[in-house]
């Protein structure tokens, strides 16, 4: 720990590390006390973190903030401090779940759908999945992601008392972030906490990630927009991000 580089993109810190280093300091995160907050910002992250104070504040406060998304990688090469990859959530998430079977630590599955008529909760068919893929991984509960705010102290008991040492969090950017973020003094077991958007949706197999040819040419945004074209507003971040990186790199070069 501590000999990685955090790069500053729009005055947002990143992290400059690969899939392997990003471990290496969320192993070091686990042993530390109290809870550390995980963030794995993308470019539209960054861009609501420039005009969102307690966004910015959280991830200046994150233990690990991790590069997910092909418009960081450009935007590092543009202000010449290039990160070598990007690290993806989903792949991420994967790392951490072989670690805590490894390590015997459980996780708590918070967000996402809740269960209906036809179906249990998009969490707990996450849990059921990752449990075929990780048979030892101690799954300490799960919770939907559709709670009021006066329920949350509830949920906060709830998790305390599964006893899980790192909660997995599926609210959508930045509501999960912030939901660690605020209780993350209250949390007497959780030793790390991160934001993982849409990824239980794919655990639980109601969303597809994208085929691994949009993956490998980091195009996994074009994907989604053809399958979500609602998304268009939050896609139109992108090219105004690269815009944006592009003139702050040219002015402070001048
Ligand atoms: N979600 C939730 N509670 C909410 C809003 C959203 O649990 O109040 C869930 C939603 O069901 C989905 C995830 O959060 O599973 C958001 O996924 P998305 O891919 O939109 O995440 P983002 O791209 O915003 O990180």
């Amino acid at each position: 720990m501590g000999q990685n580089k955090r790069i500053r993109i729009l005055d947002v810190p990143v992290d400059m590390v690969n899939n392997k280093q990003a471990m290496e300091i969320f192993e070091g995160l686990m042993e530390l006390p109290g809870c550390s907050l995980i963030v794995t910002p993308n470019s539209e992250i960054i861009m609501n973190a420039t005009k969102d104070t307690e966004l910015k504040m959280l991830i200046e406060e994150a233990g690990l903030i991790i590069p997910d998304g092909i418009g960081l990688v450009y935007a590092s090469k543009i202000i010449k401090e290039p990160l070598s990859e990007r690290v993806t959530g989903v792949d991420f998430l994967n790392s951490i779940l072989a670690y805590l079977e490894k390590t015997g630590k459980s996780i708590y599955l918070l967000g996402s759908k809740p269960a209906n008529a036809e179906s249990a909760s998009v969490a707990e068919l996450a849990a059921q999945n990752m449990q075929i893929k990780y048979p030892n991984l101690k799954i300490a509960g799960t919770h939907d992601g559709y709670f009021k705010k006066e329920e949350e102290a509830a949920l906060v008991d709830e998790i305390n008392e599964s006893g899980a040492e790192f909660l997995c969090v599926a609210l959508g950017a930045p509501k999960q972030e912030k939901f660690i973020y605020e209780h993350r003094d209250e949390f007497k077991h959780v030793c790390a906490g991160i934001g993982v958007g849409g990824s239980l949706d794919v655990w639980a197999g109601t969303v597809k990630r994208a085929p691994k040819f949009y993956q490998d040419h980091g195009l996994e945004w074009l994907y989604r927009f053809v399958k979500e074209p609602s998304r268009y507003k939050r896609m139109a971040q992108l090219p105004l991000f690269m815009v944006k990186v592009l003139t702050t790199a040219k002015n402070s070069s001048v």
